[in-house]
């Protein structure tokens, strides 16, 4: 089972770690522990490298299964076999892009239920730049200025930003959580990360954040539609 060093340290950047498994269909390795993040929320897997020999394999695709996360290699490579110690890096420039956009995400989402109670009903980022669905029925464009301008004015502000793990039956307890329907996940999980950009949002999220929303940097909605009645999607993207 992969112990997934993301969840607790989003800025670890290289890391060592032995294959525990190979899966010759893919090209994939498993690890003891990885902080590659596996893609989920919105958020797209890392890409990086596993360093063996001082050779370095590319690696191009993340995914978890129910216990381990697998780190797809460049096929031109053979597949290293188990009990292989190697050094792992993460491609940083393009995580730390994505841990931007996705505590930008955040902060989009506090402001617009907080000043218009309107909920958010999914998402999808790429590094600097994200999409984001409301239930938001008079949006103009007038309002979307208005939103930027609250959103880089929170960002500036350099709120913190907070993981914990809680217990399933604590994060119940908690109002805005059950806002964002974590009552929806299954029963099975027993423990729930939380993100809290302290003042202005709290979800239940999987996902890599960046410390305090100061490191964001300026937001841009770039664009919103209509997709029915109710639902608008917002776009925005970060100044590199
Ligand atoms: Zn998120």
């Amino acid at each position: 089972m992969t112990k997934n060093l993301y969840q607790t340290d989003s800025y670890l950047k290289e890391f060592d770690a032995t294959i525990t498994g190979v899966d010759p269909a893919t090209n994939a390795v498993s690890l003891d522990s990885s902080a590659f993040y596996p893609g989920g929320g919105g958020q797209p897997h890392d890409t990086g490298w596993l360093e063996i020999d001082q050779q370095r394999i590319p690696v191009i695709r993340v995914r978890k299964t129910e216990e381990d996360t697998w780190h797809e290699l460049d096929p031109a490579y053979p597949l290293p076999p188990i009990g292989t110690r190697v050094m792992a890096i993460i491609d940083w420039d393009r995580r730390y892009k994505l841990m931007r956009t996705h505590t930008a995400m955040h902060v989009l989402c506090g402001v617009v239920f907080r000043d218009y109670g309107a909920l958010v009903t999914g998402g999808n980022m790429d590094p600097l730049e994200g999409r984001m669905d409301f239930e938001f029925e008079n949006l103009s464009k007038d309002l979307v200025q208005i939103i930027e301008d609250t959103v880089n004015l929170e960002i500036q502000k350099g709120h913190p930003v907070k993981i914990k793990i809680l217990p399933r039956e604590e994060a119940f307890q908690i109002p805005d959580l059950i806002r964002t329907k974590i009552n929806l996940l299954p029963p099975q999980i027993s423990e729930i990360r939380t993100v809290e950009i302290v003042g202005l949002d709290l979800q239940a999220d999987g996902g890599t954040h960046v410390n305090n929303t100061a490191e964001i940097g300026k937001v841009h909605i770039s664009d919103y539609k209509s997709k029915g009645k109710i639902n608008k999607r917002i776009y925005l993207s970060i100044e590199s």
